[in-house]
């Protein structure tokens, strides 16, 4: 049995909030930390981190290392933050105590003061905070001037996640790009290896697609890829599962820790959704319909004498196989060993 801890449910929801701006689940990003340190030192702070909300819960993408006994973002004020978009400080704790950070520890000593600054997404949605933390107390003056200074590292970090998600993204579909998957496929790789764990990839082709923009247009053709994208994510919403668009027609899922049978259940179950969402197509006057080849990293041998190259060649001939098998059906590449 499966038991999932509470350290369990932090770490997928950490996974998913990176993986919604777009951020490497195991690497640092070093330009975020940068910018963290940067603002705590141009405020004279002792500590700071930057957390996104996910579920409701505040998850710390990065921080300097003092910051690691201080948790202010998961109390009722650190939450209000990004109800009311407006940053929450409290400049002493010993004249103003709360009962949620009560005995926090800073460097050895009792944390003193603190601030919480909303991070907004580019629609203007607050998605997370800057917190910083210090052990001496602030008069109203400076903790103003320090707020002030704070609004151009939230900028700094709203535009350094802009220019992530751009990097990792496809325009029209908003799904990962094959840059994303392909980093993300060599951490994934890695961990497999450590844990070992299986590994599947699947790539997934739309049927009939030329005879699609042939019939109804390009532009019908783009929002119907659009519409196949939001199948896809919705069906494949695990933590580390990671989605995207491969080029033209093509997608490609990463399903970590997932077994070939699994994956075939994944892979069966887009199929299932496609043809619930029920887009025409209008060139074969049924719906619109993908194939699917998959291929999994079983054992620690394989892994060790493949590649994510050799594993996505052999997903592509599974595809290859589904394709021939009359398309709209998934096909994984062990069973078309055994079957020859
Ligand atoms: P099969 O079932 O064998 O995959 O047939 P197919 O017609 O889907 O495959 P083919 O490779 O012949 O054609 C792929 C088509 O996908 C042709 C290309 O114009 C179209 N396509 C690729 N990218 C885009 C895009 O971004 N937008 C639109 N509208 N069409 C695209
Ligand atoms: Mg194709
Ligand atoms: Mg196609």
């Amino acid at each position: 049995m499966n038991v999932v801890t509470a350290d369990d449910r932090r770490e997928a929801l950490r996974t998913l909030a990176l993986k919604k701006v777009g951020l490497n689940t195991a690497t640092r990003d070093f330009n975020l930390f940068r910018i963290v340190s940067l603002a705590q030192r141009a405020v004279g702070a002792d500590a700071a981190r930057f957390s996104i909300v996910q579920d409701g819960v505040m998850c710390s993408i990065c921080e300097t290392p003092e910051a690691k006994d201080c948790h202010v973002e998961n109390t009722r004020d650190g939450l209000h933050v990004l109800d009311t978009g407006k940053p929450y400080v409290n400049q002493s704790l010993t004249a103003k105590p709360e009962a949620e950070v009560s005995g926090q520890m800073l460097l050895g000593q009792p944390l003193e003061a603190y601030c919480v600054v909303p991070v907004f997404s580019p629609d203007r949605q607050p998605i997370g905070a800057l917190s910083l933390f210090s052990n001496k107390q602030h008069d109203a003056e400076s903790a103003e001037s320090s707020l002030e200074l704070l609004n151009i590292y939230v900028r700094l970090i709203e535009d350094s996640l802009l220019l992530r998600s751009m990097s990792v993204r496809d325009v029209l579909t908003n799904l990962f790009n094959r840059r994303y998957f392909e980093e993300q496929a060599r951490i994934e790789w890695r961990r497999a290896m450590r844990m070992q764990v299986p590994l599947s990839f699947a790539l997934l082709d739309v049927d009939h697609f030329k005879l699609f923009n042939d019939s109804a247009g390009h532009m019908a053709g783009d929002a119907a890829l659009a519409a196949v994208a939001d199948v896809l994510t919705q069906t494949c919403s695990r933590a580390g599962d990671v989605v995207s668009r491969f080029g033209g027609e093509e997608f490609s899922l990463m399903l970590p820790m997932t077994s070939g049978k699994s994956a075939l259940v994944v892979t069966e179950k887009i199929r299932s959704a496609l043809n619930d969402a029920g887009i025409a197509h209008p060139g074969t006057k049924g719906r619109l319909t993908l194939s699917c080849g998959i291929s999994t990293a079983r054992t620690i041998e394989e892994l060790e004498s493949g590649s994510i190259d050799s594993f996505l060649e052999n997903a592509d001939r599974a595809l290859y196989a589904a394709k021939g098998a009359g398309r709209n059906c998934s096909r994984h590449f062990q069973d078309i060993i055994e079957e020859n």
